[in-house]
């Protein structure tokens, strides 16, 4: 038996990082690390938290065709690697990935059973407030987070399930529902 794909999408400040590394944990899913050009954030790793390339390796990656997906996300490039995915489906393994709208779309399009799930909260103005609060980011950062949040809004009528996390404990167990069924 082949494992599960379960795609997570929603803009920055859902809370859909949070949610579902707690679920990874809980279900002992292993960690699908993406590759990145994004510069690191205080605190972030290397090979933990991304592969952080520079442009040109991230070009080279994408000319031999190494990506299951890849985008341009808020001015940088990331991407899922195809071994990642594709060695733990065959082993049986369910694969979470948190990725955009438009990389979601791509992996739905590869693996037509994949499962869309996307994250948002009540409204904009939550969002913008845990943008700020979580101080990761430079207002003009959070400035151009939360006009692509309204674009990627437009995108949840094509996700299989939508999940407003209001409360951290009830959206893990909204996820982990929506993986066992
Ligand atoms: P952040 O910079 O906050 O870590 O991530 C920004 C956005 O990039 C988030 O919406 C996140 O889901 C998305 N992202 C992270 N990894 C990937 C990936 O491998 N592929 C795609 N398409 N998007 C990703």
């Amino acid at each position: 038996m082949k494992g599960k794909l379960i795609i997570v999408s929603g803009p920055s400040g859902s809370g859909k990082s949070t949610v579902t590394k707690l679920v990874k944990d809980k279900l002992n899913i292993p960690l699908s690390i993406s590759a990145t050009t994004r510069k690191p954030r205080n605190g972030e790793i290397d090979g933990k938290d991304y592969y952080f390339l520079t442009k040109e390796e991230f070009q080279k990656k994408i000319k031999n065709d190494e990506f299951y997906e890849f985008a341009n996300v808020h001015g940088n490039y990331y991407g899922t690697l195809k071994k990642t995915v594709e060695e733990n489906l065959e082993k049986g393994l369910n694969v979470i990935l948190e990725i955009d709208v438009q990389g979601a779309l791509i992996a739905k399009e590869k693996k037509k059973d994949a499962i869309l799930v996307f994250f948002k909260t009540e409204n904009l103005e939550v969002l913008e407030n845990r943008l700020r609060n979580r101080k990761t980011d430079s207002d003009e950062v959070i400035e151009l987070r939360l006009k692509n949040a309204k674009k990627e809004l437009e995108y949840e009528k094509k996700y299989d399930y939508v999940i407003v996390n209001k409360e951290i404990e009830k959206a893990c167990n909204d996820l982990i529902n929506i993986i066992n069924l």
